[in-house]
């Protein structure tokens, strides 16, 4: 037999997980390691940084990883040192007393959706804004103890990794995480089987794992179709977050829709309030009316009223790229069994995603959706607010956008997630410990005055140089490996400057976001950081989308100027904003810019977290900044939009940046006494502290919420619910019947002076009075209201005032109505009369927008 040179086969190694096996006396930590609580809480975290501090860093700041990490050992160890074991067991009583607290039962229960939660960096199932804003949010409503229950997707991989080539290109890496290091915990049943989550899917059933995250008291239940009871082709619906083609994010939807509300069917879980966090998630309202349908025996219209009456969609941002929608072919390859199941048609189905019902080239839009199955929809701002009403209008044609019922609430952050240990300390030297409770409270924040000049300035300083070491640590070695020219790399560091004027911009690169507006004038911008007596530096951090060449374009611009001999170390670009950098950046620097095309920054949240640490913000008066900003108190670009074109628009807004920096944020922040700060600039912080912080924090949102939203919810469902559903029915019937009768009613007689038309006069009063036939609807719910409208910005009607005409009397299905109308101002008008059914049992007007102008 011939001898072969070679006679192997494949390597065959089996992947086994040990577990670390933690002594006894270290559960408690292990305990603690498990929920994200240890997240905004100083003292958990300085336990696990100091049981190994250079395997903290190892371990990128993630519990879990690090107890796996350390060998058994230095655990022994661990487990017989009394001293750390006896600061394990104060950090657990602590926990145990925030465990402990019972539900918050006067407000409302809430199943929240949302695709993505920024938790901590050591999750990642975040991209930007919209997910840090859901785990804040979540964070808070464990604080609060508000009775919430949360559902997104564990990804596998995440949203990217960024780092950069040699010439600046972004380059988008995609790592899989493995979840035995996360805190997190597969749900399973008695036998000890993993819980499975069946999900209806063309031709198939696609089957979805639970994890379960401990957010303090709340829990987040994260969905994963990443096993091999699945295709690889639906395995990879929870891979990417943002990633894929439409069909994956039809598939994704369809998952967090509605295997979202099976999740918690399975779980036995039910809330008052359905929070739908973006359109991604409208779904669930599909699957709630699927199961009202054939749970409760309700018809479609009945479903609908409750569904409606407990829903609530918050809409994050103008920008069409931020609305999803659906080709109907694509739409119908998923949806196609629903129709059945709802006892509606096909075209009625698809048309609750569309604007223009009836019109097949329109797609169905998850936003349109949102609006059509939930009674509340909000924006994130006020501005925003008013924005959305506009982006709205066209679903509830018939009424002004300033009618709209679509509202808002200002988004805020978790102070305790984005407040620096060193800023913790301070409010509760003089705040006292309880002020975490009450922290919206402006009365509380009037103490910042009492703060030493001086605490504050080392403060501030300390932070700095954290910040600044921070950068040394984490990129000196990256940046030498990835990015060449050493020397150029070490003096990059080197220049940077705990004395100069550190000036932060850390966002997404979307274009709207503007990151090049301060690269305008290169010669202006090289004069100002170039002063020997006033050094000025600029941190530059974000991620583009892949898809998105403009945005990966000006970071390969930013990447191009950094390295101009005249730029050096003066403008620096940090790779890979997570919320970790986030929150050193919004720590350390001195100010916060943000410049943003108004008003598309529907709020913007990072510059909140900067004004919780002594950080100033300079930003265009947008989203959230328009309420915030006080004189004296941080710096705004005004809102004036001077030009229509968008360049001349950068061009002056650059300049005025310039000139405020040159002229009035580098003075002040130099004016340095012989004690080596400004004074000036101090106060600055202070009013900052004062006057902004408090109104811009989770616990402000979530009150807002409550009271505007969850409480007329939970209220309003509960009384559609009772009695079998007898108000649900009741309402659905009247509907139905004007529905049905609408088109019919008549106009028996306008009677309107000629005066009025031909020669008002102000002051004069005319009555005017109308006739309807309302023939089978037959009772008085319907309603006329005499509209004025007068010529506003940009020749556009816009609403002068509204008022309703009195019913005078009825005869048979006659309905008499007149109203004396008095013309108060002199000007231009336009007058019209508008027929709207009329029903006490509305929560508002576009409840049922059934409008006729006569
Ligand atoms: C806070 C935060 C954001 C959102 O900031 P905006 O001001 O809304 O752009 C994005 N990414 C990360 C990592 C954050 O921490």
């Amino acid at each position: 037999m011939k001898i072969k040179v070679n006679n192997v086969n494949d390597v065959n190694l089996k992947e086994i997980s040990v577990k670390s096996h933690l002594p006894a006396s270290l559960n408690k930590l292990d305990e603690i390691a498990q929920n994200i609580w240890w997240t905004w809480n100083s003292h958990a975290k300085s336990l696990f940084r100091q049981i190994d501090k250079q395997a903290w860093i190892e371990a990128s700041s993630n519990p879990v990883l690090l107890l796996n990490i350390l060998n058994y050992e230095k655990l022994v160890a661990l487990g017989q040192d009394a001293a750390f074991i006896k600061k394990v067991d104060a950090v657990y009583d602590d926990f145990q007393a925030y465990m402990n607290v019972p539900k918050n039962t006067k407000v409302p229960s809430i199943a929240y959706f949302s695709m993505e939660y920024g938790l901590t960096e050591v999750l990642k199932i975040y991209s930007g804004g919209l997910g840090v804003l859901a785990g804040d949010y979540l964070k808070e409503a464990s604080d609060c103890n508000v009775d919430l229950t949360a559902v997104g997707f564990l990804y596998r991989y995440g949203y990217f990794t960024q780092s950069l080539s040699v010439d600046g290109q972004q380059v988008a890496v995609y790592e899989a995480q493995n979840f035995n290091n996360l805190p997190i915990q597969q749900l399973k049943d008695a036998n000890d089987e993993p819980i499975v989550v069946e999900v209806p899917y063309p031709g198939r059933t696609v089957y979805s794992h639970v994890w379960k995250v401990s957010v303090g008291r709340i829990a987040l239940y994260l969905l994963d179709t990443d096993n091999d009871m699945n295709s690889e082709y639906d395995r990879s619906i929870t891979h990417q977050l943002y990633g894929g083609d439409w069909e994956n994010r039809m598939k994704q939807e369809i998952m967090l829709g509605i295997g979202g509300i099976l999740t918690l069917k399975k779980l036995g879980i039910e809330k008052e309030v359905y929070h739908c966090n973006e359109g991604h998630a409208a779904l669930i309202n599909t699957q709630r009316l699927v199961d009202l349908i054939a749970d409760k025996n309700l018809t479609f219209n009945q479903a609908l009223e409750i569904v409606r009456a407990s829903s609530l969609y918050t809409v994050h941002t103008p920008v069409p790229a931020g609305h999803d929608s659906f080709e109907e072919g694509l739409f119908q390859k998923y949806m196609s069994e629903y129709p059945a199941k709802l006892q509606l048609s096909w075209d009625d189905f698809i048309d609750m995603g569309r604007e223009h019902p009836g019109d097949h080239n329109e797609k169905f839009s998850m936003s349109t959706f949102a609006c059509n199955t939930c009674q509340e929809v909000n924006g994130v701002s006020w501005l925003h607010g008013k924005v959305s009403q506009e982006m709205f209008n066209p679903i509830w044609k018939g009424y002004f956008p300033e009618e709209l019922h679509v509202s808002y609430v200002t988004n805020g952050v978790h102070l305790p997630t984005w407040t620096s240990s060193d800023w913790k300390a301070i409010y509760e030297k003089y705040f006292t410990k309880a002020f975490y409770a009450d922290q919206s409270n402006m009365k509380i924040w009037e103490g910042v005055y009492q703060i030493p000049d001086e605490e504050i300035w080392h403060t501030r300083m300390n932070l700095k140089i954290k910040l600044i070491d921070y950068i040394k640590d984490q990129f000196r070695e990256n940046w030498l490996k990835n990015q060449g020219d050493p020397s150029r790399i070490v003096s990059v560091l080197e220049a940077i400057n705990p004395k100069a004027l550190i000036i932060g911009f850390g966002r997404r690169f979307a274009t709207y976001k503007r990151a090049h507006l301060l690269f305008t004038d290169l010669e202006r911008l090289e004069k100002i950081v170039n002063d020997p007596l006033h050094p000025v530096q600029f941190l530059f951090t974000g991620k583009a989308h892949p898809a998105d060449g403009g945005g990966q374009g000006l970071i390969k611009r930013i990447i191009e100027i950094s390295r101009m001999p005249q730029f050096l170390g003066k403008v620096i670009f940090l790779e890979n904003y997570d919320m970790r950098l986030a929150k050193r950046l919004v720590c350390g620097v001195d100010i916060w810019l943000n410049t943003p095309t108004r008003p598309l920054e529907a709020s913007g949240t990072s510059g909140e977290k900067a004004q919780m640490n002594g950080v100033l913000n300079f930003s265009v008066l947008d989203g959230w900044w328009l309420e915030g900003y006080v004189k004296g108190a941080g710096w705004a670009l005004t809102e004036k939009r001077t030009y229509e074109n968008d360049m001349h628009q950068d061009q002056l807004d650059a300049a005025t940046i310039y000139s405020m920096l040159e002229n009035e944020i580098i003075p002040l922040y130099f004016a340095k006494n012989t004690k080596g700060y400004s004074p000036e600039w101090i106060q600055v912080i202070k009013n900052s502290l004062a006057q902004i912080t408090p109104r811009f924090t989770t616990k402000r949102m979530i009150d807002d919420y409550i009271a505007r939203f969850y409480t007329k919810l939970a209220t309003r469902s509960a009384l559609l619910k009772t009695n079998d559903y007898a108000k649900a029915k009741e309402i659905t019937a009247w509907k139905e019947k004007v529905a049905a009768g609408w088109d019919k009613i008549q106009i028996v007689s306008m009677d309107v002076p000629d005066k009025l038309i031909h020669n008002p006069q102000v002051g004069e009063i005319n009555t005017i009075d109308i006739v309807i036939d309302v023939h089978e609807i037959n009772d008085n719910g319907i309603g006329i209201e005499l509209v004025a409208t007068k010529l506003g910005k940009n020749n556009v009607d816009t609403l002068y005032n509204v008022e309703e005409l009195k019913l005078v009397k009825t005869e048979g299905t006659k309905l008499f109505f007149s109203i004396e109308y008095q013309l108060n101002m002199a000007g231009s008008f336009k007058y019209g009369f508008r027929m709207f059914p009329k029903n006490e049992d509305l929560p508002h007007r576009q409840d049922f927008c059934y409008v006729r102008w006569i």
